[in-house]
């Protein structure tokens, strides 16, 4: 028969292997930290991941340390406890780097899916869905808090004769490369969307009439003045130089809406067009509507 004695050595290798069992734990945790700061850009906050692994190098090197101290003797009643601490601590840690991993990847799949829905794959910049919530929020902001608001419409010159002499996807190279010119040389709190076609709006938030035009004229000049390499069909390289037509037009905060500001930017587009393009032409809204 089996005395109270006789289960000490038996308790001393649950013990010992319980003491392995939180290393290789803590050991996975370990190794789900250094897959989550692979996900994380560099700053303060991989650092402190960082250090958290650091922790958990010395939680390891202690478990083993005191696994080698006990090796071959018996465990007291508190040195059980400790051990039996020691254990539900590594599932603690493994927990939350599981959870800490799991939530981290979950979030940039959100973030990489709300990206897509708000850009156009094209050009690279925001789409007819973010353009039209914007510009209904900054209107209403605008008109709340009696804000200057500033509206261009930026439409290619003669872009149906690209397409037509080098191709469609040297088309696309142009309309990617005016993008960035554009976005390039905007404030980053500036909206610049896609509205269809190759028409460009932007919303230039905070910016009074005036410099609402010098801006517009700013872009015509740099995307004028800065030519695209493009490939044509016999796959040689040219430099093509694009022009644009902006239309230009302010918020009129007593009597504008989302339909209105943009139809006078339209219209200032249009009257560029026919001046003979590569203009900016500010749309002024009739007196008598301003007066009405
Ligand atoms: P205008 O100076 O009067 O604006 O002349 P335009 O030729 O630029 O104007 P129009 O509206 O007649 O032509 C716009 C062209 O833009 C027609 C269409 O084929 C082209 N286009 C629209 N979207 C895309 C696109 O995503 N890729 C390419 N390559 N072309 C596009
Ligand atoms: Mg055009
Ligand atoms: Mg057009």
């Amino acid at each position: 028969m089996e005395t109270t004695a006789d289960i000490f050595p038996v308790l001393a290798k649950v013990m010992s292997i319980l003491l392995l069992s939180g290393a290789a734990l803590l050991t996975a945790a370990l190794f789900l930290v250094r897959q989550l700061t692979r996900e994380l850009p560099k700053g303060a906050n991989r650092n402190w991941w960082y250090v958290l692994a650091g922790f958990l190098l010395m939680f390891v090197a202690g478990y083993v340390g005191f696994f080698c101290l006990k090796a071959g003797s018996l465990y007291t009643h508190s040195e059980m406890l400790v051990v039996v601490i020691f254990v539900l601590g590594a599932v603690f840690c493994l927990m939350v780097c599981l959870l800490a991993y799991r939530t981290t990847l979950e979030l940039k799949r959100i973030f990489v899916l709300e990206h897509e829905a708000m850009t156009d794959p094209l050009m690279g910049i925001y789409n007819r869905r973010v353009l039209d919530r914007r510009l209904r929020d900054e209107v209403m902001r605008a008109r709340r808090h009696h804000l200057d608001l500033g509206l261009l419409m930026v439409d290619l010159d003669r872009f149906k004769s690209v397409n037509d002499t080098y191709g469609h996807q040297a088309g696309d190279l142009v309309l990617q490369h005016v993008a960035r010119l554009l976005v390039e040389s905007l404030r980053q709190t500036d909206v610049v969307a896609r509205y269809g076609g190759e028409e460009i709006t932007i919303l230039l938030p905070h910016t009074p009439p005036a410099e609402t035009c010098d801006v517009a004229e700013r872009l015509r000049r740099t995307i004028a003045g800065t030519p695209v390499t493009i490939t044509d069909h016999h796959g040689e390289k040219t430099e093509l130089t694009v022009t644009v037509s902006i239309g230009c037009t302010s918020l009129l905060p007593e009597h504008d809406t989302v339909e209105t500001l943009l139809q006078r930017a339209d219209q200032g587009m249009y009257q560029a067009k026919q001046q003979g393009r590569n203009k900016v032409v500010r749309f002024e809204p009739q007196q008598e509507a301003a007066t009405a």
